[in-house]
């Protein structure tokens, strides 16, 4: 392979309407395709993921268990910034102190005298650690006593919730989000932001202002039944920001959805809640502590998105990628044209035409063992060529091989047909009858009576595969081998300046060969250098070229060429070989 060398591939062109349609109609699609793809989905673009912060500031005051709750008292920041709780439901148990007292009763904690208690045992849900007795919880129940902070909390959930007008609380969410690839910085609260503005779907859609009962009900939920026992709710933020200078815009999309499993079993503890204490010292400096169960609504604040800004390289990328659909074309095309030959065992002449000239067929090479000489064979008796690819064990002869068709006659060979009808008469060649050897001293590969015995198994090969008579006995072999006038000829039809005198036994003798190969094995070159030459036509070659010296024969040549140009053709034979 050398530097200044490109290889390309050979097409085979096909004269069809309803193919050519059907190129262009795949090819137009794939163009649709790419272009809705490459406008819709903005391929061009590079794109980048978002970087974003995010700031809460909830609003509202409300008059709720007689009292005023405001900002301070509903409100628990969260150190993320990117999620806020809001208190919607409370259980407060005030006035705790340590010391002993009955428990909450749950199945597990009523009980009927003391031995239904133990010392020492403390239930992960209980509310203290038991001392052994049971005691009075209240005229109905007779629970476990613990020690604990006491009176323990009474667990039921008001209803409604206490703060259900919570769900007038503003919130003002604040968002700044970052492309760094493309060094762009934005915020959701635009120049002409209205402070008074609440956001709305469809009329404000852009006002960065939500009320809570607002993000709830567009999620699909109703405020006062999340409120009693809690809940959490997506604010989804997406960004999709278009940075090309022509098509410039970014700017937020708001949608809320809630995030937690509403349909939750009992046990499995519905809802948002945790515990907190408030505690203060009594006059006779003993601990006491208000005890508040906080239910209320977390709301996460989700940012997404991604930005998209022209660029080249994206483009040639996508392009690149897109382009192997074109060939598509060529997979369903010559799929349909696989269809249409594939009954071509019994095909129509069309078919096989098409068949033909489409593929060129040729053995699958020895893959797996590993490769030998490979070598050509024809038989004066068979249509088709024998390869052989495989490590001889017996004769060439008898060796099985794949078949290939037999290609048409080289130019060569025409020419040679030319130099025939001019030399015709001239060179009376004697027809050899069949050997009249001793059939002991015949090889038993041998079908045609005329071969020597050969040691290696390469050169035990016929002239034919079934018996009889031999290829050099034809009045063919003698014209297109071995006569020597045609075989100087082709000499100087390859090379014009050769001097017909210094034509060696040896060229003639190759010339020859090559003109028995050409003959017997047609066009296919690649065979050509690989075609195996049977040992009776080798040995009648040999006999021919290397009998006699190459001068004599020339000057023989010569005569015959001059007489030929004065005088009627001589019918003295120019070759004086005798039979084997
Ligand atoms: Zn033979
Ligand atoms: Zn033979």
């Amino acid at each position: 392979m050398s530097l200044c060398e490109y290889t390309t591939q050979k097409d085979i062109r096909i004269g069809s309407r309803l193919l050519g349609t059907l190129k262009w109609g795949i090819f137009a699609v794939v163009l649709l395709y790419m272009c809705v793809i490459l406008l819709t989905e903005k391929r061009y673009q590079k794109k980048d993921s978002i970087i974003s912060s995010v700031h809460t500031k909830v609003k509202g005051v409300s008059d709720a268990d007689s009292r005023i709750w405001d900002t301070a008292e509903y409100t628990i920041p969260s150190p993320g910034g990117s999620s806020f709780f809001v208190l919607t439901n409370i259980i407060k148990t005030e006035n705790q102190k340590e010391g002993n007292c009955p428990e909450f009763p749950i199945p597990k904690t009523i009980c009927s005298q003391d031995d239904s208690c133990k010392k020492g045992y403390a239930d992960p849900q209980s509310n203290g650690i038991q001392t052994g007795k049971c005691v009075q919880f209240n005229s109905t129940f007779k629970t476990c006593e613990v020690r604990a902070w006491c009176p323990v909390e009474f667990k039921s959930t008001p209803e409604p919730a206490i703060l259900g007008s919570a769900e007038n609380f503003t919130v003002l969410i604040k968002n700044n989000i970052h492309f760094a690839a493309f060094n762009y910085t934005t915020k959701n609260i635009l120049p002409e932001y209205n402070v008074t503005c609440v956001y709305n779907k469809a009329t404000a859609p852009l006002c960065p202002i939500f009320r809570l009962g607002d993000i709830l009900k567009e999620a699909g939920e109703n405020f006062s039944q999340v409120a009693i026992l809690g809940g959490i709710m997506g604010i989804e933020i997406h960004w999709k920001c278009n940075l090309d200078r022509w098509f410039h815009s970014c700017h937020p999309q708001y949608s809320f959805r809630r995030l937690d499993d509403k349909v939750v079993d009992e046990r499995l503890y519905p809802g948002l809640n945790f515990r907190f204490a408030r505690y203060y010292k009594n006059q006779d400096q003993t601990n006491l502590r208000t005890l508040i169960k906080a239910y209320g609504i977390r709301f996460d604040i989700q940012v997404y998105g991604t930005g998209g800004k022209f660029s080249w390289f994206e483009l040639v990328m996508f392009i690149g990628s897109y382009l192997s659909y074109f060939g598509l074309a060529t997979v369903v095309i010559d799929f349909l044209i696989s269809l249409y030959c594939q009954s071509c065992c019994s095909a129509t002449s069309g078919q096989r035409y098409y068949d033909e000239r489409k593929y060129e067929e040729i053995p699958g090479p020895c893959v797996l063992t590993s490769c030998q000489e490979l070598m050509f064979v024809s038989f004066v008796d068979q249509e088709d060529i024998k390869m052989v690819d495989k490590k001889l064990r017996k004769s060439l002869q008898m060796t099985i091989g794949k078949i290939i068709k037999r290609g048409k006659m080289t130019d060569n060979m025409v020419l040679a047909q030319l130099e025939l009808s001019s030399f015709d008469g001239l060179e009376e060649l004697p027809l050899y009858p069949r050997s009249s050897r001793k059939s002991s001293a015949i090889p038993s590969w041998c079908q045609c009576l005329k071969c020597l015995p050969a040691t290696r198994f390469e050169g035990q090969l016929c002239c034919r595969y079934q018996n009889g008579e031999c290829i050099t006995n034809s009045e063919m072999f003698r014209k297109l081998v071995l006569q020597k006038q045609a075989l100087v000829h082709i000499l100087q039809y390859n090379n014009p300046l050769l001097n017909r005198h210094s034509i060696t036994k040896k060229q003639l003798a190759e010339c020859a060969q090559k003109q028995y190969v050409q003959w017997r094995f047609g066009s296919n070159m690649d065979i050509l250098d690989f075609a195996r030459i049977p040992n009776c036509c080798k040995h009648e070659i040999d006999n021919m070229f290397n009998g006699e010296t190459c001068e004599t024969s020339l000057e023989h040549a010569d005569k015959e060429t001059k007489m030929q140009s004065t005088s009627a053709p001589s019918s003295k034979p120019l070759l004086k070989q005798p039979p084997l």
